[in-house]
């Protein structure tokens, strides 16, 4: 269907690729894997008034649609290079594809991501994005694999998206320093920095990884789970950035770092031998990371506060709009 809107897609999207044999324009896409890789596909979908909010900036639909499968591809440690759009809309809107694309191409450039093809289709406004990556047979990071006496530590500040979102419900509409804090942390959640690199840096250094999309607490499970193990968190440890200690304090700002989902950060477990390797090869691609706790053998994720007693988070995990 609406083929000047996939034209529109195709012009604006353009990211060249050796491998694309066949991109937009045919029945399917023909690509190239490199020999002796292995594949890694993922796949989200947004719907809007559940994964966003009515009124959204079409760019940073098209940033986030595919910065939220990118995060998936750095949790397993592949190196992105193709993606698929599946786009329902409502009416055949120009403006919201162009938007799209604009923000779309602007990260699927920093990582090389070229966008090969996907469907357009009217309906209640949902974008779904598929991305594949690459990994060398067998390196892929997943989320069994975390050992008893392993170190876990997180990338970047912890809670902000959820803070985003708070302030986008009201939005800041003056020059304080209060709103320019606000504005940091709105961007936290329309804008994530996928953590591609760290990714790839951690392939052969982590134990198990995931990204952080459904809070801290409920991601970490999904390690322990699958791994056999339990995990000990250190709060005072927590990464919160100075934008979130500022406008929310030190209890609400823990809140949202345990419980706050949309945050893509990586989680990841590491043996303690490996933890000065790991802390200067995510220095060296300049990414933020903190050590936060350890496994040990058990179920389940605790959280001890600055005195040792065991704290009981009220926000168990991301809440959606709807
Ligand atoms: P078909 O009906 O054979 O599936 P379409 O008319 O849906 O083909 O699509 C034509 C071409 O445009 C295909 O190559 C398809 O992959 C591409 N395409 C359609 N929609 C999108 C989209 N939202 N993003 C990227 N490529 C798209
Ligand atoms: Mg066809």
């Amino acid at each position: 269907m609406e083929f000047d809107l996939i034209d529109l897609l195709r012009e604006r999207t353009r990211v060249a690729r050796d491998d694309v044999r066949l991109g937009i324009g045919d029945d399917g896409a023909v690509l190239v894997p490199p020999p002796g890789q292995e594949l890694v596909v993922a796949v989200d979908t947004m719907v809007e008034g559940v994964h966003f909010l009515p009124g959204t900036d079409p760019a940073d639909l098209g940033w986030k649609a595919l910065a939220v499968n990118l995060s998936d591809l750095a949790a397993m440690g592949a190196t992105p290079a193709w993606a698929l759009l599946a786009l329902t809309m409502p009416h055949a809107d120009a403006a919201l594809v162009r938007g799209f694309a604009d923000g779309f191409v602007q990260l699927a450039r920093q990582h090389q991501v070229a966008l090969v093809g996907g469907d357009t289709t009217s309906g209640p406004l949902s974008i779904t994005v598929t991305v594949h990556g690459f990994v060398p047979p067998g390196a892929a990071l997943q989320r069994a694999g975390a050992q008893v006496g392993d170190l876990v530590l997180v990338t970047g500040w912890l809670g902000d998206a959820v803070a985003g979102l708070y302030a986008l419900r009201d939005p800041p509409h003056d020059d304080s320093a209060r709103a320019a804090l606000r504005r940091v942390l709105i961007e936290r959640l329309t804008r994530p920095t996928p953590r591609v690199a760290a990714g790839l840096a951690l392939r052969s250094l982590a134990s198990a990884c995931v990204d952080i999309s459904d809070g801290l607490l409920a991601d970490l499970g999904h390690i322990c789970e699958a791994s056999g193990v339990a995990a000990e968190l250190d709060a005072p440890l927590l990464p919160c950035s100075p934008a979130l200690r500022e406008l929310h304090g030190e209890a609400q700002a823990l809140e949202f770092a345990l419980g706050g989902g949309d945050n893509y950060e990586l989680c990841f477990t590491v043996p303690p031998v490996h933890l000065e390797q790991v802390l200067a090869d995510l220095g060296r691609v300049g990414c933020g990371v903190t050590w936060i706790g350890r496994i040990v053998a058990g179920r389940g994720v605790r959280v001890r506060d600055a005195q040792g007693e065991w704290i009981t988070p009220l926000m168990k995990s991301w809440e959606h709009f709807a």
